[in-house]
């Protein structure tokens, strides 16, 4: 099945990188115009829109902090201006501040907490409250708009040393699932993305030299995922072609949350 995306508009969180650009490069070769949010590197979320547009496609670049209200309600307003409707949110931002338990500070679980959390929930705020103010284009969707949270397998499997980053994920999924509950009746269609390893900027030690082969006994497919794998599921889940998908959450993981360490018998 080939997948258009003609005529709707994605706000990708976070997309000056990894997954985030991925998404963004994935959604916009399928024909949406794309909002490309970034932090704090506009220069590479420039570049990735400069990519976008010499192909043909729309994007625009917007700096905000997902984890502040008033950044987030920019952000919607900038998305309106260019393009004005959104049909797509792909709330990805995130990031680790490891350390273990004993050591982690109160401002180290609080960054944690806001962006990956706090941060996914405004978003979707934000988001719904557009959707809301919008019809349902046929034309273009079934739904009336679409939103993938980024989680992480560790949204099931506990880690030692992260307690903040897992924690955060862990309440990704029940926010998901809470919100799909709620607005499904709407025609909006809320469901999340659950990455295992992935080769990006947020885990350049685990995946490279010897610490590559540790992780790769994780993972009963054999391999480090690349962005592409997560794209991909990206574009399937904001397309028409998953319209009866609401509230799940795909694992793309090479199966690393099949607790690899049974295989063997345990
Ligand atoms: P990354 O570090 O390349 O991307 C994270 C992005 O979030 C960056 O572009 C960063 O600028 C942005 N960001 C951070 N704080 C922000 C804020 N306050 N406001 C707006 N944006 C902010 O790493 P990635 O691997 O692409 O991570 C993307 C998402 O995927 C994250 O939510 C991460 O938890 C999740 N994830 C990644 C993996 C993996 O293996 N790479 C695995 C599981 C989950």
């Amino acid at each position: 099945m080939l997948i258009s995306l003609k005529g709707q508009v994605a706000l990708v969180t976070g997309a000056s990188s990894g997954l985030g650009a991925g998404a963004a490069r994935g959604l916009a070769a399928c024909g949406a115009a794309v909002v490309v949010n970034y932090h704090s590197q506009p220069e590479p979320a420039q570049n990735l829109v400069d990519e976008i547009r010499a192909a043909g496609g729309q994007a625009i670049a917007v700096g905000a902090d997902v984890s502040k209200e008033d950044e987030v309600d920019k952000l919607l307003a900038a998305t309106l201006k260019a393009f004005g409707r959104l049909d797509i949110l792909i709330a990805n931002s995130g990031l680790q501040k490891d350390a273990p338990i004993t050591e982690l500070s109160l401002e180290d679980w609080n960054t944690v907490i806001n962006v990956n959390l706090t941060g996914q929930f405004l978003c979707a705020r934000a988001a719904l409250r557009q959707f809301a103010k919008q019809e349902i284009r046929p034309d273009i969707s079934r739904a009336l708009g679409k939103i993938i949270h980024m989680s992480s397998v560790h949204q099931v499997i506990p880690w030692a040393g992260h307690v903040n980053y897992a924690a955060s994920k862990g309440g990704v999924d029940l926010l998901m699932r809470s919100i799909a509950q709620e607005v499904g009746e709407q025609r909006i269609r809320v469901n999340s993305i659950a990455p295992g390893a992935i080769r990006t900027a947020i885990n350049t030690k685990a995946t490279s030299g010897d610490a590559e082969k540790d992780l790769l006994k994780l993972i009963p497919y054999g391999r480090v995922g690349e962005a592409q794998d997560v794209a991909n599921a990206v574009v399937w889940l904001a397309s028409d072609a998953s319209d009866y998908v609401h509230g799940a959450t795909l694992f793309i993981d090479g199966g690393m949350s099949l607790y690899p360490e049974f295989r063997n018998n345990g």
